[in-house]
C-alpha cells in the first residue's frame, strides 16, 4: 500500500483536508475583521466610554494574533507535505501518530516531546507573565 511516512495515503488526504478547511475559515475570519470590526477613533459613540472600546478591540486583536498565529502553522504545516516531513516530530524524529494529527494536524511534536516542552512552557509563562506586569507598571 502506498504511504506517506507512517501515515496511509488516506489518512493523509484527511488531514490535508482538515488544514485547508482552517485555512479557509482563517482566512475569512481575518478578512472580515478587517473591514468590519475594528472600532475606530472617529466611529466611537458618546455611549461607549474609551475602556470599553479599548476592551473590545484588544479582544479582536488577540483573536487577530490566535488566528494569524495558528494560520502560520497550518502554512508551515502544508509545506511540511512537500518535503515529506509531515507527521514527524520536529525534536526527535519520531512518527507521530494518526489520532494525534487527526485531533491536531498542526501538532509538530510527538505526544513525549509535547509534554516535555509543555513543562518548559508554563515555567517560561510565570517569568513572561511577571515581566509583562512589569511593563504594566512603568508606563503608568
Ligand atoms: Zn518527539
Amino acid at each position: 500500500m502506498e504511504r506517506f511516512n507512517h501515515l496511509k495515503i488516506r489518512e493523509l488526504k484527511t488531514l490535508k483536508e482538515k488544514i485547508s478547511t482552517d485555512m479557509t475559515r482563517i482566512k475569512t475570519n481575518l478578512e472580515e475583521v478587517d473591514t468590519s470590526n475594528i472600532i475606530s477613533q472617529n466611529q466611537q459613540s458618546d455611549n461607549l466610554d474609551v475602556a470599553s472600546v479599548d476592551l473590545a478591540n484588544s479582544q479582536i486583536i488577540r483573536m487577530r494574533n490566535r488566528e494569524s498565529f495558528y494560520a502560520k502553522k497550518l502554512e508551515m504545516a502544508l509545506k511540511k507535505f512537500d518535503s515529506k516531513e509531515y507527521g514527524l516530530c520536529e525534536d526527535c524524529g519520531e512518527e507521530i501518530k494518526f489520532t494525534r494529527l487527526n485531533a491536531r494536524p498542526t501538532a509538530e511534536l510527538c505526544i513525549n516531546c509535547k509534554e516535555e516542552s509543555e513543562k518548559n512552557e508554563n515555567v517560561m509563562y510565570v517569568k513572561k507573565s511577571h515581566s509583562y506586569r512589569e511593563t504594566v507598571d512603568l508606563q503608568k
